[in-house]
């Protein structure tokens, strides 16, 4: 399953994190994800809520931020805003546009007590 396998990466992450700075307890995990890299966030968060529960990071609050989809148009030579991969062009109506932002889950920022 795609979302377990996100979860036990942010949880190293998580727990690396925590090592180095030698700290007890996760309070907040903040995370991007992008519109477009199909990640389901409901499922995610029930798997980090799992994965993370023998860890300094259980019962931390988890933060989601969107990262909006950008895709480019080769036709309107344009970076174009894309809710959903395969949306056609907003400015000529085409369906070349190469998805080139949100497409990446990533942990911007923990915070730990
Ligand atoms: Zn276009």
């Amino acid at each position: 399953m795609h979302e377990l396998s996100l979860a036990e990466s942010i949880r190293a992450i998580v727990e690396e994190t925590a090592q180095a700075q030698g700290c007890s307890r996760v309070r907040t995990v903040v995370l991007e994800i992008g519109e477009l890299s199909s990640v389901e966030v409901e499922a995610l968060r029930f798997c980090l809520d799992t994965v993370l529960r023998d860890t300094s990071a259980a019962g931390a609050a988890i933060e989601i931020e969107a990262v909006p989809g950008v895709g480019w148009c080769p036709a309107c030579e344009r970076s174009v805003p894309l809710a959903q991969r395969y949306d056609p062009c907003p400015h000529c109506g085409g369906y070349q546009l190469r998805p080139t932002g949100g497409l990446e889950m990533r942990v911007r920022e923990i915070e730990i007590e």
